[in-house]
């Protein structure tokens, strides 16, 4: 396993770090506990040294079943991650409450490294009012948390509003690939937080899955000799002032798959043919693309019965296929776009900003 810096934390982490959102499932929908607690064990046992996890990965249960996998030993071998949800928080005393409800889901007395979870401007502001980074800090000094960081979903200029926000930050977590270099934080924010020293996580190397599996017209871009995940993932390793990444595996394979990445993995590892070949790639698939979900689920379920994040799929496959590459897809679904009632519970909280109601609306007139 290679290791990285991780900007001023004194710490080293693995390049490959275990993200607990996409966890194996069985037919009936709930996770596959002996899979994903053997994959996080195997990942450990492999050098895998930083588990990302967050109060609402799998309704809750991801927390609690990474209490489980961490027992006979584990705990002392890793890192571990999760994130205050500030949409949760209603009063100052909330803070307190969720993280020790998380200590106790996760059987621990510490969490190394601790988040606001998926700050955007309209949390920020909620930060602010209730003083969230000074109960950070005496979080810190209690000893109940080691390190102090944010995730991130908005534009560059409110990353670096936020960066600017306190000087206790340690590290932040960014969504970047090869397709997001100018959208979110992106290449202008990774350049801000690594000047302000702080260590940089990504998260959505695959932009949810997306870039594991191309449409022949991006993957023709690429050389044949690597698959696109391994693609997409040496492009995030490739840039020095990035720590390390997250990958939210689902099998066991996928796994390996990504130990082996990691460990040829290396910081300016890409030569200018390659780079050249991303930029290409990005190219044609923002020019395919219909809507830009990453598959998060954040905005399940839809109190109307949408199934969003499959019905995004589809979209997204109509902008390659066209509407016969998708027909079969779409009418698979129970409950269709044009059963969307506009609520937009799901628009509060998706971190991508996407306005889901209208997206339904396009896709119930192209699909009918
Ligand atoms: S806006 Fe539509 S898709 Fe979103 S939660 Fe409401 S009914 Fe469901
Ligand atoms: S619509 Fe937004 S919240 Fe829902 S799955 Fe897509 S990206 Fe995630």
């Amino acid at each position: 396993m290679q290791y990285r810096r991780f900007g001023n934390t004194g710490t080293e982490i693995s390049a490959l770090g275990f993200g607990c959102m996409r966890f194996p499932l069985l037919e009936d929908g709930r996770v596959n506990e002996a899979e994903a607690i053997s994959m996080v064990r195997r990942a450990i046992d492999r050098g895998v040294n930083y588990i990302d996890t967050a109060y609402p990965y799998h309704q809750g249960e991801s927390e609690k079943l990474l209490g489980r996998a961490l027992q006979d030993g584990y705990r002392e071998r890793t890192y571990l991650a999760t994130k205050c949800p500030i949409w949760l928080v209603e009063e100052e005393q909330d803070f307190e409450r969720f993280l020790d409800e998380q200590l106790d889901r996760l059987q621990t007395d510490h969490i190394d490294f601790y988040l606001l979870h998926a700050l955007d401007r309209q949390r920020l502001e909620k930060m602010r009012a209730l003083h969230l980074a000074d109960h950070m800090v005496r979080a810190r000094e209690a000893g109940k948390i080691r390190h102090i960081g944010f995730s991130f979903h908005d534009e560059v200029q409110v990353f670096k509003e936020i960066i600017d926000e306190t000087d206790q930050w340690e590290f932040c977590q960014i969504q970047y690939n090869y397709i997001d270099r100018y959208d979110q934080a992106g290449d202008e924010g990774i350049r801000y937080a690594a000047e302000k020293g702080l260590g940089i996580i990504v998260m959505e190397p695959l932009l949810g899955g997306r870039l594991a599996s191309l449409s022949e017209h991006v993957a023709r871009c690429f050389s044949p000799d690597k698959t696109p995940v391994e693609h997409a993932l040496d492009f995030v390793w490739n840039q020095k002032e990035i720590s390390f990444l997250l990958s939210g595996m689902s099998s066991p394979q996928q796994l390996e798959d990504n130990l082996v990445y990691a460990d040829r993995s290396a910081a300016g590892m890409l030569g200018e043919e390659e780079l050249a070949a991303y930029a290409k790639a990005k190219e044609i698939f923002d020019r395919t693309s219909m809507v830009d979900c990453t598959g998060c689920a954040y905005c399940m379920p839809c109190p109307f019965g949408l199934n969003i994040p499959e019905l995004f799929r589809a979209y997204n496959r109509y902008g390659v296929y066209g509407e016969s590459g998708v027909r079969e897809a779409y009418e698979a679904q129970t409950v269709r776009s044009d059963q969307c009632r506009g609520c937009r519970k799901c628009e509060q909280i998706c971190p991508q900003g996407i306005k889901v109601s209208e997206v339904m609306k396009k896709i119930a007139a192209l699909m009918g």
